[in-house]
């Protein structure tokens, strides 16, 4: 099958089926080489999280992303076509303790009807998805590891490993909501909490439910009881005028790894271990820019190719 030298394998196996491993898989599928994924959680998505919540879906990690990457807006351009994803907004408010809010434009954010995690979905139809199989061990063949280095670390050497951040996200069901702002806001200077969104307005339900991020420093002290993060994120956002009233309902998400604290200068790794390939992907393989979802979908493109080309060559 291969003459990369000594590689002797030929199955490979891609753990982890968010945004990069879905994005390695599609590239494996369209040459035509064979692969398996893995996922620990029972849907695929990862960080792309949009649980059902009250009878609607809620995204409780990435609620947007950006397109600046040319290849990436190829494919977002189709889920646009076919309703998946749409333009939503370029400019957010900015909250900040005891002062006026303001705004703040930067580049067009996408949103989605059905929450994020549908677009892996559809990255991954008709692949058979290996769900709630947490692997501890390298399984045998190539394996790509599609996770936060620090995940990646429990399995097996990860070179130069990237930490992350926690947050953890509390979504806020109220009976109505008047904000003082617009989409979403970014909250400065405060102890507690850095973004709040209207997850009515970024789905386009208009429903009245609010996501608000709390710092990693707020997170970092309920990792073991994340629901002790709602009241100190409520205090913070009746003191930012977002809520005024108690909420009908909350709901609080642990992200232990959700934002690198650094990043790899190259968007993949590839070894060549005893005989057999071992590939790293994931939002922290981002040599230039913020990572995020599209750094991660480059991250499992480039990391796909690169194992296409080392297999067929
Ligand atoms: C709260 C929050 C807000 C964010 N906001 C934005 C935003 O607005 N815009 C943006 O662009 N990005 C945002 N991001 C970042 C974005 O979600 C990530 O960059 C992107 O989803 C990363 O995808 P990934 O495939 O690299 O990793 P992940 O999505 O983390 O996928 C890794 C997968 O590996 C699986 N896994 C891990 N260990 C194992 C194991 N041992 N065995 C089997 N499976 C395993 C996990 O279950 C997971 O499904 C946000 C993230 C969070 C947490």
């Amino acid at each position: 099958m291969t003459v990369d030298a000594g590689h002797t394998t030929d199955s490979i196996t891609i753990v982890g089926a968010g945004i990069a491993g879905a994005a390695c898989a599609r590239v494996l599928a369209a040459a035509s080489v064979p692969f398996r994924i893995v996922d620990r959680g029972r849907a695929p998505g990862g960080r792309m999280s949009s649980p059902e919540l009250h009878g609607r879906r809620v995204d409780l990690g990435a609620g947007y992303f950006t397109v600046r990457d040319q290849d990436f807006a190829t494919v977002v351009a189709d889920w646009e076509s076919r309703g998946l994803a749409r333009q939503w907004a370029n400019t957010f408010g900015i909250l900040k303790p005891d002062t006026e809010p303001c705004t703040t434009t930067g580049p067009v954010r996408w949103a989605t009807p059905h929450g994020l995690r549908s677009l892996v979905r559809d990255m991954l139809d008709g692949v058979d998805i290996e769900g709630s199989t947490e692997l501890t061990d390298l399984p045998d063949g190539d394996v790509v590891l599609a996770m936060p280095d620090p995940q990646a670390a429990r399995i097996t050497t990860v070179p130069d490993v990237v930490e992350y951040v926690p947050v953890i996200a509390v979504a806020v069901g109220v009976d109505r909501l008047d904000l003082p702002f617009r989409d979403a806001a970014f909250v400065n200077d405060h102890p507690d909490v850095d973004f709040v969104v209207d997850d009515g307005a970024r789905r386009g339900d208009d429903a009245p439910v609010l996501v608000a991020h709390t710092t990693s420093e707020r997170a970092q002290r309920h990792l073991d009881d994340p629901d002790l993060a709602v009241a100190p994120v409520l205090d913070a956002l009746r003191e930012l005028s977002v809520i005024a009233s108690q909420p009908a309902w909350t709901h609080a998400h642990r992200w232990t790894f959700a934002k690198p604290a650094a990043q790899h200068d190259s968007t993949f790794a590839l070894e060549n271990r005893s005989g057999r390939f071992v590939g790293f992907t994931g939002d922290q393989w981002c040599e230039s820019g913020v990572p995020r979802v599209e750094s991660a979908w480059r991250s499992g493109t480039d990391l796909g190719m690169e194992l296409v080309r080392r297999l067929e060559s």
